[in-house]
């Protein structure tokens, strides 16, 4: 059966609102909501935003709460599509790539983060933010809170500073599979837990058997499609990324020539 369509993921929804999980969006979560079984729900809206309001359409309809992530690019950054968003009443957070873009530069870095910052506060009272992977960049993007704190930029939070992932299972989507950390580069999170899925209906019946961890933070990107072509073209393209990063991991050449594009193809 084939995974990631939006009708899904509502299923994935639904399984967990039955069994009791309380829904949190990050902001929530930094501002101290807790309960016995809850859910951080986290969208990076690395691209295709238009997916991304399919989304969270699906959740204001279920009455779910969700953070979404914007980055500057063109293909996430649509006015109209965080507009409508933070609308339905979800959180918008900066999805933060400065520290890359800057080529290292630590002093740009920071000022084009604090502009993207207030760029992204036009929209919605921006309260944490979280770094994109730029997994062809030699620079991490985090690095820049070893100079600066996050408080000092008024935010609550960032994922990888702010959640010990002992305690809160960590699981993503990236790669259009749910146990791709063999390929991700820096989306990575050092964890207590060794429960492993592949598939979302794994997930939802460890959801429903009651083996789901109680205490998560779930990260979906905005991929997820019931159009049988976009996701076929979806499907493949990740597959290939895969087996594109994992070779480049190892090749220096290849390396060079995947990030070539992958710069090509983010358009600012
Ligand atoms: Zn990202």
């Amino acid at each position: 059966m084939i995974d990631f369509t939006l009708k899904l993921y509502k299923k994935l929804i639904i399984s967990l609102l039955e069994q009791n999980y309380k829904i949190f969006t990050f902001e929530e979560f930094c501002k101290g909501e807790r309960a016995e079984k809850f859910i951080i729900l986290r969208h990076d809206v690395d691209e295709m935003a238009d997916n991304a309001l399919e989304m969270a359409k699906i959740e204001k309809a279920l009455g779910v709460r969700a953070t979404y992530n914007f980055r500057t690019v063109k293909q996430s950054n649509k006015p109209d599509i965080i507009r409508a968003i933070a609308a339905l009443g979800h959180e918008i957070g900066y999805h933060y790539e400065d520290l890359a873009f800057a080529d290292g530069d630590f002093e740009h870095a920071i000022s084009t983060f604090r502009q993207n910052l207030e760029y992204f506060r036009q929209f919605y009272l921006v309260k944490t933010v979280c770094m994109h992977g730029s997994s062809t960049s030699k620079y991490d993007n985090r690095d820049l809170w070893k100079y600066h704190s996050i408080e000092d930029e008024g935010l609550l939070g960032e994922p990888y500073l702010s959640i010990n992932f002992d305690n809160i299972y960590y699981i993503s989507d990236t790669g259009y599979r749910w146990d791709g950390f063999k390929t991700a580069v820096r989306d990575v999170v050092k964890s207590g837990f060794s429960n492993v899925y592949h598939h979302t209906n794994d997930i939802i019946l460890a959801v429903k058997n009651n083996e789901f961890p109680a205490q998560a933070m779930i990260l979906a990107h905005t991929l997820w499609s019931n159009n049988f072509f976009k996701w076929t073209g979806i499907w493949s393209r990740e597959f290939f990324r895969n087996n594109i990063k994992k070779i480049s991991k190892k090749n220096k050449f290849i390396n060079k020539i995947y990030s070539y594009f992958v710069k090509l193809y983010w358009e600012r």
